[in-house]
């Protein structure tokens, strides 16, 4: 291939040595006779080798070296770039990496901040701001090649090569190892690639339901625990305890080992749906550990279809085991952050594995994924794939995109662009272990909030969105520390960004990668608190600055303290503002309605009342509820002035106080109005 390139696409070489040379006194001209022979200017370059350590590259002086911005989260750039700072501290010449400013603004803002440092004050990388692509960049007359592009991923390597070759640049890619070395695309790039699917294995992809009849025959009485059914070869099957459940069938444990039977509810027998379905599935030779796919019908004793078998599954439905603080610590208490990644590849490898397939899932049902452990997750329910034209039997509000949410459709087909909302949807909650991504709007319902994409997390100083209250701190701190994640969940969720229309989805295998990514970073986190499942608070960065709360004891960024009270001896975080404070009062209305009149302050009123009283000498202490100063406020009777005439209001409140002052019911009504009472007492 190259030879073929060499020898007819181009004019042959004078010498390689000779057209260096050239190059090298006379710019300009070269530049035009390449341009005029549409030659891509070949260098006698003398390239580094894989392997090749930082030292080779910054002395090979005549090499321009690009970084890509993937390419600089990862923890072999980052040996890379200390090594080079090294080298710039020692050597006699200095050199700087090039790093196109649209790639470094590609990075998260806490992931620059700590760059900035090392990058750009150290004078390790040379930023090229302005630049919109990387046509710009090889466009650009001050930025001569031939250039070594160093990038994370084959794919962007290859993109930027061909801009390359269309520019006449001549231009190598390789990646970095861990330790900042030299390096080919090794194979973890594979997962992320289509894998090849043998073609019997492969669905069709329908965009009509496939209509189904009334069955021809129906079953008698009920098929239950206990009971016996058949497969395909005639063998009996008992039916033990069951095992799940969903609203169309319960699937047993069986007197088979590593065998389940699921049985159908004798009222979705009716039609030929689940045999036509399950047959259709039995079709294909699909077997993976972990993939619940029936491998044989049951029947009746009268051998009308009831079922189907399917494997052994284990483990908690994602609900029960992971999807929330409670049920991560009572199952799985060793986790840290990684594990959770783990969990979530597997989940991601699963889906992948279907969606090759063109099985689907339409609505993910959360239920129907079981963990074990985090290399150990079950698809248990047949029912919920989606294959060609039979729907999946599940209806999750939570899992429809925001496009369908108001469409009033119960039974549909789901495409691509659906699927790839879901996906993006459960890798948000596996991340931010059980919660969803919109938030739900006041006055109106979940779907209405789902169908208006009110996002309410923000990133890197775009704010999430303003009509819903913002999440609780325990839900930011968790959202602080998702790193690169952020940037693709905003991205995906909120709406009019880059990722949110229908066909901008991202695909199962950019999360697969993304978390991986998101995993690695998480060997040699910035700040251990991202390990935790739940961090205690905020990501530290180089930059922000982090108090201590005096109550809890824990420290966050300025702005999570209550800010009116930040700059006094009463300092205190978000977090313990709205806890119990050891301040209390006691209502002493004589219309308090129950037993308990000890009324415990939040830190916030304690440190309220403190204040006033510090500030106003009559402050005075709170002496009735809420109630009863509702109570107090309500009209006794109405009365009239003797003087004026007017009509004045006599309080349940006043009437309480001349109980007390003169004994029950020992005086008399006011005569006259207050203003009247008020000028008599002045004479
Ligand atoms: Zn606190
Ligand atoms: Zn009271
Ligand atoms: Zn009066």
């Amino acid at each position: 291939m190259t030879n073929f390139t060499q020898d007819f696409n181009k004019p042959k070489p004078k010498s390689v040595e000779g057209t260096y040379s050239t190059n090298q006194r006379n710019k300009g001209g070269a530049e035009k006779e390449r341009k005029k022979t549409n030659q891509t200017n070949k260098s006698n370059v003398k390239w580094p080798q894989y392997g090749a350590n930082p030292s080779v590259l910054f002395n090979s002086l005549e090499i321009n070296i690009i970084v890509e911005g993937e390419l600089m989260r990862t923890k072999g750039f980052i040996s890379f770039i200390q090594a080079w700072h090294m080298l710039n501290t020692t050597s006699v010449h200095k050199r700087s990496v090039l790093i196109p400013g649209f790639e470094y603004n590609s990075m998260p803002d806490d992931i620059q901040k700590i760059f900035y440092t090392i990058l750009i004050e150290k004078e390790n990388a040379n930023i090229y701001c302005n630049l919109k692509n990387y046509e710009d960049l090889f466009n650009r007359q001050d930025v001569q090649g031939p250039f070594l592009f160093l990038s994370k991923t084959l794919d962007k390597a290859k993109k930027v090569k061909n801009i390359a070759y269309k520019l006449h640049k001549e231009l190598r890619f390789f990646t970095l190892d861990n330790e900042g070395r030299l390096s080919g695309f090794a194979n973890n790039e594979i997962s992320a690639k289509q894998a090849i699917v043998p073609a019997d294995e492969v669905f069709k992809v329908m965009n009509v339901i496939t209509q189904c009849y009334p069955a021809s025959r129906l079953i008698h009485g009920i098929i239950d625990k206990g009971k016996t059914v058949y497969d395909d070869q005639g063998n009996e099957i008992t039916l033990l305890q069951e095992f799940m459940s969903n609203a169309a069938s319960i699937t047993y444990r069986t007197n088979q080992t590593g065998i389940l039977a699921k049985i159908y509810a004798p009222n979705v027998l009716r039609t030929t749906y689940f045999e036509n379905k399950t047959e259709l599935m039995l079709q294909k030779p699909i077997r993976r550990k972990g993939i619940g796919w029936p491998v044989s019908k049951l029947y009746d004793v009268n051998g009308c279809f009831v079922g189907a078998m399917i494997p052994q599954a284990e483990g908690l439905p994602l609900m029960q085991s992971v999807l929330g603080e409670e049920q991560l610590k009572l199952n799985f208490p060793r986790w840290n952050k990684k594990d959770l990644c783990e969990l979530t590849i597997c989940i991601l490898e699963h889906i992948i594995f279907l969606q090759d397939r063109h099985i689907f899932f339409g609505c993910i049902n959360p239920q129907s994924i079981f963990v074990k452990d985090k290399n150990q997750v079950y698809f248990v329910d047949m029912d919920c794939y989606q294959i060609e034209g039979y729907p999946c039997v599940s209806q999750n509000i939570t899992f429809q995109p925001p496009e369908l949410q108001m469409s009033g459709i119960r039974k549909r087909l789901y495409t691509q662009q659906t699927e790839n909302y879901e996906i993006a949807e459960l890798a948000f909650m596996l991340m931010m272990p059980g919660k969803t991504p919109y938030a739900k709007e006041k006055n109106t319902d979940m779907a209405q909030s789902i169908a208006n994409m009110r996002f309410p997390f923000s990133w890197s100083g775009q704010p999430g969105n303003l009509d819903v209250d913002r999440p609780s701190g325990r839900w930011r701190f968790v959202w602080s520390h998702l790193g690169g994640l952020k940037r693709d969940f905003y991205n995906t969720f909120m709406s009019g960004k880059e990722f949110n229309a229908p066909e901008k989805r991202k695909s199962p295998r950019f999360w697969l990668h993304e978390v991986q990514i998101f995993r690695k970073d998480l060997e040699h986190p910035y700040d251990l608190e991202s390990l935790e499942l739940f961090p205690k608070t905020f990501k530290r960065d180089a930059k922000t600055q982090f108090f201590k709360c005096p109550y809890c004891g824990i420290e966050y960024p300025k702005f999570y303290f209550y800010r009116k009270y930040f700059d006094t001896p009463y300092r205190i975080c978000n977090s313990c503002l709205n806890t119990p404070s050891d301040k209390f009062f006691e209502c002493i209305s004589s219309y308090h309605a129950s037993a308990d009149r000890k009324f415990i302050y939040s830190k916030k009123m304690a440190i309220f009342h403190r204040l006033a009283a510090d500030q106003n000498p009559d402050w005075h202490k709170q002496r009735y509820c809420s109630e009863c100063k509702h109570i107090r406020l309500q009209v006794y009777k109405k009365l009239r002035c003797r003087n004026c005439d007017c009509s004045f209001d006599f309080t349940f409140g006043q009437k309480e106080d001349y109980d007390k002052r003169f004994g029950i019911d020992n005086w008399k009504l006011p005569n006259y109005c207050p203003d009247c009472q008020k000028k008599r007492k002045q004479f």
